[in-house]
C-alpha cells in the first residue's frame, strides 16, 4: 500500500490530485480493494456512484478518498462532496475515464467513486428492543444474496444483520452494488456460531429459524412477544443442527410446484415482511 493511501487520518489536511496514469500507486491501492485481503488490511471499501457517496457522507460514514472522472468536474454535487471530503481530511482524485473504468472494472463506469472506512457493529452492543427485527445469516455465500438481503432489511425496517460463520464480505464491490446504498443504513455484525449462541441466551430475543423441515407455518407465529431474530440457513446446506437447535420456532414457508426451496434472499424477504407486518398492525392498534 502506498504511503498516501495509508496516511488518510482525520487530522490530515485534505488535498486534490489529478491522476491519469494507471500505474499511479494510489490508483493501484484503490484497485486492490477488489480483493478481500486488501479491504481487511486497510479497513476500507469502495462504493460507486454519486448518490451512494452522498448517502454515505450524509449518514456520517468516513470517506478516505473521493475519485471523480474529469467529465464530472464542476457539477455542483460533485464539488460539494469533494469539499466535504477535503474538509474531513480526505483525498480527492480527479482522474481520466480510463482510470475510473479500471477501478470499477466497468466499460461504462460511474463518474464518482468513494473509498470509505468499514464499519462493523460489535455483537455485544446489540441489545434488541421491543418491536425490533434482526436477521441472522448462517454462512451466506453469494454476494448478490447478501446485498439483496441488506437492501430488503432496510426496506422492511429491520434493525440489522448478524453474519454467522464464514461468510461472503458485505464490503465487496458486488455486495455493495447489490445493496443499492443500504449498506450505509443497515448495521452489520459478525459472529462465530458459538458467539451467536452465547449472545442469544442473554439478548432476550425470540429466534425464529427457517427450515425446509420446519414444523410451523411462518404465518402462524407471534412476532410481537419479544424482539425477533430471523435465522436463515446457508444456500446449499441449510441450517446446521447446532443453530437450528437454538430456535424458539422452526418456521416453514409453504410452497407449491416442483421447486424444493426458495432462494435465500427471497425467503428472507418473505419472513421479514411477515414479521414486520405483525408489528405494524400492533403499532396501528390492531
Ligand atoms: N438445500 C437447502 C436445505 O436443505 O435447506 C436449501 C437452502 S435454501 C436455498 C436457503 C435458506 O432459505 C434455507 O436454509 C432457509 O433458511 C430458507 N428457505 C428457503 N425456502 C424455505 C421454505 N420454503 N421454508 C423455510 N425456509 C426456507
Amino acid at each position: 500500500m502506498s504511503k498516501d493511501f495509508h496516511d488518510q487520518g482525520p487530522r490530515r489536511v485534505g488535498q486534490v490530485k489529478e491522476v491519469t496514469s494507471l500505474a499511479n500507486p494510489i490508483i493501484k491501492d484503490i484497485k486492490a480493494l477488489t480483493n478481500k485481503k486488501s479491504r481487511e488490511e486497510s479497513g476500507t471499501f469502495l462504493a460507486e456512484g454519486l448518490k451512494l457517496v452522498i448517502d454515505a457522507i450524509e449518514l456520517g460514514w468516513t470517506i478516505r478518498t473521493l475519485v471523480y472522472a474529469k467529465a464530472a468536474k464542476g457539477k455542483p454535487l460533485v464539488e460539494q462532496m469533494a469539499a466535504r471530503t477535503v474538509a474531513s481530511g480526505g483525498l480527492v482524485l480527479e482522474v481520466s475515464e480510463k482510470v475510473i473504468a479500471s477501478i470499477t472494472r466497468r466499460d461504462n463506469p460511474q463518474m464518482v467513486v468513494g473509498i470509505f472506512e468499514q464499519r462493523w457493529k460489535p455483537l455485544k452492543d446489540i441489545r434488541p428492543r421491543e418491536g425490533e427485527t434482526w436477521v441472522a445469516l448462517d454462512r451466506v455465500r453469494d454476494p448478490g444474496n447478501l446485498g439483496t438481503i441488506i437492501r430488503t432489511a432496510d426496506a422492511a425496517g429491520a434493525s440489522g444483520i448478524i453474519l454467522i460463520g464464514e461468510t461472503t464480505d458485505p464490503f465487496s464491490l458486488e455486495t455493495v452494488r447489490a445493496t443499492m446504498g443500504s449498506v450505509f443504513a443497515v448495521p452489520v455484525a459478525r459472529a462465530t456460531p458459538e458467539e451467536f449462541i452465547a449472545w442469544r441466551k442473554s439478548a432476550g430475543v425470540c429466534v425464529v429459524a427457517t427450515h425446509l423441515a420446519g414444523a410451523v407455518d411462518y404465518r402462524t407465529i407471534d412476532y410481537r412477544k419479544k424482539p425477533v431474530v430471523l435465522l436463515m440457513g446457508n444456500e446449499q446446506s441449510g441450517l446446521p443442527d447446532q443453530l437450528a437447535g437454538q430456535a424458539d420456532a422452526l418456521a416453514r414457508i409453504p410452497q407449491q410446484g416442483r421447486a424444493d426451496s426458495l432462494n435465500l434472499a427471497v425467503a428472507t424477504a418473505v419472513m421479514l415482511f411477515e414479521a414486520r407486518r405483525h408489528l405494524l398492525l400492533l403499532a396501528e392498534g390492531k
